[in-house]
């Protein structure tokens, strides 16, 4: 034997796929020269599935077929100090086939696509995600909503979180203990291109980690139990030129929304339906998605409003330039759904709603389950699916959103979708939830 071993630490180099779990392999951190070069090889028909681990078939590879999982330089993580375990370490992939060349299957390329698309018709996009979930030790009572108690039970695993993405690049904001039993709150700052989605994906494998390291268990999943409150992701974005001039704001119009912004949120609005196979993309989605839960039941657009699916959001006269801090926040989707389909699905859509010119979609500032069906008719305030099996069918019916997607991902995704409609079929609220929590 040549030369002395050594020891090896390993990072794992992941995609995020269809049903939002992040997979991947590992390779000893120290042969970086092959793994950043050449990947780790990956399967096709992975992408099909579901989250119990069911291939969905049929689907379009079956056996045959082989990829790589192309790190991504930009998203890798490193984290030293993690109580009771070694550094977690794992790089953010692209799937690409033999030669190097995207994937075209690849649920990140589809953002990148989208991405370059908003580009070409001169704009960008800043977002963040927001992550809601549950974070238990057992104990069936809660501490009281919004508490500092809530907040102090679950020290250091909070403060220790908050670090972690930190390090990770991720910019954390605000961590709060929510209104829900047991659950609490984490956002971060706005960033821009691919970062936005990886970011998402870095906060829920983070909050896992060090969940798993403390003994708590945790899920995002958007609805724990049928009755309960549920966890949402919501995603807040504003619109800045080719210069970095933001555009979303204009204190003359209605709502302070832009022009462009204006028919950007209603090329969203338009495809409200189709989109929310997309961002709640499983069938205990749909048990969130109700009315009187601040979740969004209705595809219209709030100024303030937590009862509408797009909300105008403001920052306070302190934070300096109202035009800078203007967002948007799209709120009907969750944990649940790959956040690199949901940002590409919304650019597609704000774009479609540019190109066609869509005027800025009627300002709903009052709980539109409150307003009869006539007032909901006139301001365009549509109840969102009730079901996935609904939000599917909006989905195939709507051309332009089909058209977004390769056909062949497209396909993966009907068919996995459908074997979890099928397999929620023969269960009841309360196993729904169960069997969901279990694995997000
Ligand atoms: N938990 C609510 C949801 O399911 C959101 C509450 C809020 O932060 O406004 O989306
Ligand atoms: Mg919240």
């Amino acid at each position: 034997m040549n030369g002395t071993a050594t020891a090896a630490s390993l990072v794992q180099i992941v995609t995020t796929d269809l049903v939002a779990i992040t997979r991947g392999r590992s390779m000893a951190a120290d042969d970086s020269s092959v793994w950043q070069t050449q990947g780790v090889g990956w399967v096709p028909a992975n992408l099909a599935l579901d989250p119990f681990d069911a291939i969905a078939t049929p689907n379009p590879w079956g056996s045959t077929g082989d990829l790589r999982l192309k790190p991504d330089v930009a998203a890798a993580v490193m984290i030293e100090e993690i109580p009771g375990r070694p550094p977690l370490q794992f790089n953010i992939a692209d799937i690409v086939e033999l030669d190097g060349t995207p994937w075209p299957c690849c649920p990140r390329d589809f953002l990148r696509r989208a991405l370059a698309a908003l580009s070409e018709a001169g704009l960008r996009l800043i977002a963040t995600f927001e992550h809601e979930f549950t974070l238990t030790d057992g104990t069936v009572r809660a501490a009281p909503a919004f508490s500092m108690l809530a907040h102090r039970r679950r020290e250091p695993f909070l403060s220790t979180l908050y670090s972690a993405l930190r390090v990770a690049h991720v910019e954390p904001e605000t961590m709060l203990a929510e209104y829900g039993a047991h659950q609490y709150e984490v956002s971060a700052a706005p960033a821009r291109g691919l970062a936005v989605a990886d970011r998402a994906v870095i906060t829920r494998e983070l909050t896992r980690e060090l969940a798993d390291a403390f003994g708590y268990a945790v899920s995002f999943c958007p609805k724990l139990s049928p009755e309960g409150v549920g966890n949402g992701v919501h995603i807040h974005f504003s619109l800045r030129d080719a210069a970095g001039n933001a555009v979303s704001y204009d204190p003359l119009r209605p709502g302070g929304l832009s022009e462009t912004m204006g028919a950007f949120a209603a090329g969203i609005v338009r495809h409200l339906s189709a989109l929310c196979a997309i961002t709640a993309p499983s069938p205990v989605s749909y048990l969130r998605l109700v009315p009187g839960h601040w979740s969004a039941a209705y595809a219209c657009l709030g100024d303030r409003n937590r009862e509408a699916a797009l909300r105008i959001c403001a920052l306070p006269a302190a934070a300096g330039d109202p035009a800078r801090g203007y967002n948007l926040e799209y709120r009907p989707a969750d944990a649940t759904a790959n956040p690199y389909l949901v940002l590409g699905a919304l650019i597609r859509a704000g774009l479609a709603g540019l190109r066609d010119h869509v005027p800025p979609p009627p300002l709903v500032n009052t709980d539109p389950a409150a307003l009869t069906e006539d007032e909901r008719a006139q301001l365009g305030a549509t109840r969102l699916p009730k079901t996935l099996a609904a939000a599917l069918a909006a989905l195939e019916a709507d051309d332009e959103v089909c058209g977004w997607f390769p056909p062949k991902l497209l396909e993966t995704f009907f068919a996995v979708k459908r074997q979890e409609v099928a397999l929620a079929a023969g269960m009841s609220a309360e196993e729904l939830c169960r069997r969901y929590a279990a694995v997000y």
